[in-house]
Order: structure tokens, then C-alpha cells, then sequence
């Protein structure tokens, strides 16, 4: 086994949903989908065990999208009357959902998910849940009319969930915050603190996965545009090294982020990107030894994790399937 975990998705099978897309329509409903959600778990679960990764995820097989799956169990928000937003600071535009009233939570949200896995897997499981800034730049607003405030609202709906989940013996619980690397500034102000509110008295370890998006074409022509250095680590993460968060994912593989970067994390666990979710080629573990050797020369091994540069849901289902063997042979080859 070597410290390893995905970031946090896997593509689901094309007899659960549509395959290769972002958000895909579900192929069954009512008791069939919900068994067919389970079956998908179960089966990542063990590949992902099968593969050596320590650390292990439900593959997200039970949500549509990593956003809006949480949301979806949240009163307060009309999924009925969606609205296109620019978001991401118009990077891109999505159909989004409206608050309208006060948040709260209609109950549990990914409890079967979490039970289910803990009762098949021994390994240290980790849940995603989004983190509260990037939830605020995907749902349009139409009742709290401040961001800072429906941030930690959403923070305290995203509390309860995840103590729920630490009862369910969820060892590591990661926020998703993709709009950390957009607002920098606001991040590593009011950002850091709604997390900080999210994570409030739970008995688990907890992460930031912090990245620039998922593998799909604005991602991939956002990056372009960033220049040689992609500097946007640099402005957040000081205020995390000083964070109560435990561990940070970042993406590291061909990207431009300079690896001396990883040095203003001190004192964190370090998840650093080996696998590219942007290309189907495949790493050797070879390449990926060499990325996590890169990494250790800014990062103690003891806090190295080697993990995936972002989710993979959007991607074929056999290229993720290699590429997370690729990943945990990889950091197994690096000894980490
Ligand atoms: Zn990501």
C-alpha cells in the first residue's frame, strides 16, 4: 500500500449515467437508481483498493455534480427555476439553481453513501463535501444579498453534515474549493474563515483540494492564458499554512506552479497532483515518482500524499481506471 488517494470523483459507468460528461443525466430512476449508485460504489471501492491506494473515496457515484449534490438536500434553494451564471468569474457559464429562503438542511445528505463504504472497506475513507466560497459562485442569490453571509450559512448546513459523517466513521473530510485559486483575496480572508466554520469540532482529519478545474476546454483555455508562473497558490496558501485545516490537494503535474510554492504550506499535509485528469495519456509510474520526487524536495516525505491533479468524473472510465493504478504504483515506486 502507499499514501495515495484521488482527489475525489470517478467517471461513473455508462449503465448509471452518461459517460464522459460533466453533468450527466442519470439512466435509471426510483429504487433502480439507487441500487445501480450503490453497485457503482462498490465496484470503485474496490479498484481503488485493488490499485493500493490507503486512502479510498465513494467515487462520488452518487452525485450528479460535485456542487450540487450537496445542495440538492438543501431547503431554501429552487432547483426548479434554474438561471444561467457566468461563474468562476465568468470563466464559464452554468445553469444554476436560486436561493430563495432561509438554508437548512431537509436531513442527512450522503449518509447511505458513507455507511455503505465504511461497512465495505477497512482503509481510511475520505468524503468531499464543496467548500463553502466555491458553493456561493455556483447558485445564484436571490435572498441572503450578501456572499459572506450565505457563505457561512452554507459553512454551518456543511457542519452538520460532516460531524454526521464523522459518526459514520469518514476518516479524512476534504471541501472542494476550486474558487480559492479565482478570488484569491477573498479566500484567504473570509474564504479561510467560513472553512474554518465548516470545520468547527470535527474529530477527523480535514483537507482543501485547491486546483484549476476539471479537464473540460474553459478550463483548459483559462490556464492557457496564466503565463509561465501560475501564481495564484502564492496569495492563499500563507493564510492556510496558518489555518486549522489539516491537509491541502493541490495540482502540481504539468501545470505551471512553481514547486517552491509547496514550501509556503509548512506544517500541512501535502496531497500533491501526479495525475493529469486533463489528458488521456496514461503516466508511468516512472513520471509519476519523478513529479512526488520534485514535490519532496519542498515538502517533508512524511507529509507527501500523492494524489490526482483534480476530480476525474468527466473523464472515459478505462483511462481512470489506469490512471489511478499509474498513481498508486507511482508513489509505491517513490516510496512515499
Ligand atoms: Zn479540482
Amino acid at each position: 500500500m502507499s499514501r495515495a488517494t484521488i482527489t475525489g470523483s470517478l467517471p461513473k459507468p455508462a449503465w448509471l449515467a452518461e459517460p464522459n460528461t460533466l453533468w450527466p443525466r442519470w439512466r435509471l430512476d426510483g429504487a433502480e437508481l439507487a441500487a445501480a449508485k450503490r453497485d457503482a460504489t462498490l465496484l470503485w471501492l474496490k479498484l481503488q483498493e485493488d490499485a493500493g491506494l490507503d486512502i479510498v473515496t465513494d467515487g462520488e457515484q452518487s452525485r450528479q455534480h460535485f456542487v450540487h449534490g450537496f445542495l440538492e438536500a438543501v431547503n431554501g434553494i429552487d432547483f426548479a427555476h434554474k438561471v444561467p451564471m457566468g461563474i468562476r468569474d465568468n470563466r464559464y457559464e452554468a445553469m444554476v439553481p436560486q436561493v430563495v429562503d432561509v438554508l437548512t438542511l431537509r436531513g442527512r445528505v450522503h449518509e447511505s453513501e458513507a455507511r455503505l463504504c465504511r461497512a465495505h472497506t477497512t482503509r481510511a475513507l475520505k468524503f468531499t463535501l464543496p467548500g463553502p466560497m466555491t458553493v456561493v459562485d455556483t447558485i445564484a442569490d436571490r435572498f441572503y444579498g450578501d456572499k459572506v453571509k450565505l457563505a457561512f450559512a452554507v459553512a454551518d448546513l456543511l457542519n452538520q453534515e460532516a460531524r454526521a459523517l464523522v459518526a459514520d466513521g469518514v476518516d479524512v473530510i476534504q471541501f472542494d474549493e476550486p474558487a480559492f485559486n479565482v478570488y484569491m483575496r477573498d479566500a484567504a480572508g473570509w474564504g479561510i474563515d467560513a472553512l474554518h466554520r465548516a470545520i468547527d469540532g470535527l474529530q477527523c482529519t480535514t483537507c482543501v483540494h485547491i486546483c484549476y478545474g476539471y479537464g473540460i476546454k474553459a478550463n483548459i483555455d483559462w490556464k492557457a492564458g496564466l503565463g509561465a508562473e501560475w501564481r495564484q497558490y502564492a496569495e492563499v496558501f500563507p493564510a492556510l499554512a496558518r489555518s486549522r485545516i489539516d491537509q491541502v490537494s493541490l495540482e502540481c503535474v504539468n501545470s505551471h506552479v512553481p514547486p517552491r510554492l509547496l514550501e509556503l504550506l509548512e506544517g500541512k499535509d501535502v496531497l500533491v497532483g501526479v495525475i493529469d485528469v486533463a489528458n488521456d495519456a496514461i503516466e508511468s509510474p516512472e513520471a509519476v515518482a519523478a513529479t512526488l520526487e520534485l514535490a519532496r524536495r519542498h515538502v517533508p516525505r512524511t507529509k507527501l500524499i500523492a494524489c490526482t491533479n483534480c476530480g476525474m468524473a468527466p473523464m472515459a472510465w478505462e483511462i481512470a481506471l489506469r490512471k489511478l493504478k499509474a498513481l498508486a504504483a507511482g508513489a509505491r515506486l517513490a516510496g512515499i
